[in-house]
């Protein structure tokens, strides 16, 4: 199976907790704060790896998570950061945001690396909250959750070289014989379900050769099993349409994969195209030869006439694509939109349920996460981050009652009027 499309769920590490902790000093009753930080949550990476070529690995395995940071201790010692994870994708992976649809970027080429999740960072301890009129803080923050998100990673063949060309054409065999490749090869059509790669050994180096199956009439619009492939073609600098000289109408069939082409992408049209005509060690093939020869000439397009069974002329076309693959321009990246769309973070919406109130925003969620609630302090500086955004009287307005419950994020508060204003 050939997996060209992935969704897969990560999640960056959360940061450790702040601590609340006293410095003991001989002879001294109570030493200043010294709780010291949390550590910052691990980040998540994808990467391009050497060892992939589909996406099929992700078929088993869908949840990544790097390691949390550690909590803080005595003495401002912070905790350690977590680790970051790497999750390893075949190069020419283009990833999206699957709720936004935002493209985040794209592993072209093996050690690329995309960070897709950062971590959470290291709630702080309540050493950093002394302050003058604060010699003793008794409250520290939890860490930062990290960020978690859905992606949707979308392949991209990165082959030199695209075969093309109508069902029975002989686009298998061709890169069979060329490569070590070993594709499925079969009389009838649509049995090559999935494009397969080879390696061709040309003048000590090697070309990429993707066998490009699925072109058929209609393929742009989706129908049948052409999308899919087409979009393999994107990457490919240079085309082998390979004709079958069989077919009734070789002339046909090459105008038809040509209008899907353009039809789908017009500047895949644009691409450099070397024409093979097909089965030579056929006698009525060879026959009708020179007169394919002759009505291609007349569109300007060079043929070459081989034989994928026998090997005729097959080196021949190999380096005659390889001469025209120099001269070509390396191809370019997808345009990628900045991932960093502005979210205002300060916004907040609240909704009447039967069970309570629900407060929503990322500002206010993410302080609800990181506050200690065990810590009387720590309640009270959450307090004033409610008014600070205006969401206490928010809430007022709205007619919160004494002892209402309030859900922000995965926390639930108990409303009191004397507790938030209670100065
Ligand atoms: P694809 O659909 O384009 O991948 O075509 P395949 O490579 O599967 O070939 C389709 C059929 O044509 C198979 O039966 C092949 O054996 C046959 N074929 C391919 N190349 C040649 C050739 O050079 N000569 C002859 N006689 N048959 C060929
Ligand atoms: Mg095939």
């Amino acid at each position: 199976m050939f997996a060209d499309e992935a969704k897969i769920n990560i999640k960056a590490g959360d940061g450790g907790n702040g601590i609340v902790a006293f410095r003991r000093e001989k002879y001294v009753p109570r030493g200043g704060p010294a709780g010291g930080n949390g550590g910052k949550g691990g980040d998540v990476y994808l990467v391009g790896s050497p060892r992939h070529n589909t996406l099929y690995h992700f078929t088993r395995k869908v949840h990544f998570k790097a390691e949390r940071g550690k909590h803080g201790s005595g003495s401002n010692k912070q905790g350690a950061g977590g680790a970051d994870l790497e999750v390893p994708v075949a190069p020419g992976t283009v990833v999206y945001d699957d709720e936004s649809g935002l493209a985040l970027g794209e592993l072209l080429e093996v050690e690329d690396r995309l960070l897709v999740a950062s971590g959470g960072r290291g709630g702080r301890g309540n050493a950093v909250f002394r302050s003058a009129t604060h010699q003793t803080p008794q409250f520290a923050e939890k860490g930062e959750p990290g960020v978690e998100r859905w992606l949707r990673l979308e392949l991209k063949l990165i082959a030199d070289i695209g075969i093309i060309g109508v069902p029975n054409a002989g686009k298998s065999t061709l890169l069979s014989v060329v490569t070590r490749a070993r594709p499925k090869i079969a009389d009838y059509p649509f049995t090559t379900l999935e494009p397969n790669l080879g390696v061709a050994l040309v003048d000590y180096r090697d070309v990429v050769l993707a066998d490009i199956p699925g072109l058929i009439e209609g393929a742009h619009t989706g129908v049948g099993l052409g999308l899919a492939f087409l979009r393999h073609i994107e990457r490919t600098r240079l085309l082998i349409h390979v004709l079958d000289g069989l077919s009734p109408d070789p002339i046909g069939d090459y105008e038809a994969i040509n209008q899907e082409l353009t039809l789908f992408k017009p500047h895949l049209a644009d691409k450099a195209q070397i024409v093979a005509f097909n089965k030579m060690d056929v006698p009525e093939v060879r026959e009708r030869w020179p007169e394919i020869q002759t009505t291609l000439a007349d569109k300007s397009v060079q043929a070459i006439a081989m034989s994928a069974v026998t090997g005729e002329n097959v080196q021949a076309l190999l380096a005659q694509a390889v001469g025209l693959l120099d001269t070509l321009p390396t191809p370019e990246g997808l345009q990628i939109v900045p991932v960093l769309t502005a979210v205002d973070e300060d916004v907040f919406t609240i909704e009447r349920e039967p069970e309570g109130w629900i407060v929503r925003g990322k500002r206010i969620e993410r302080a609800a996460a990181m506050t200690n609630w065990d810590y009387y302090e720590a309640i009270l500086r959450f307090q004033r981050i409610m008014e600070a955004m205006g969401i206490a009287q928010a809430l007022q307005q709205a007619g919160i009652k004494e002892g209402d419950t309030v859900f922000i994020g995965e926390i639930d508060l108990n409303w009191s009027d004397d507790y938030y204003f209670g100065e």
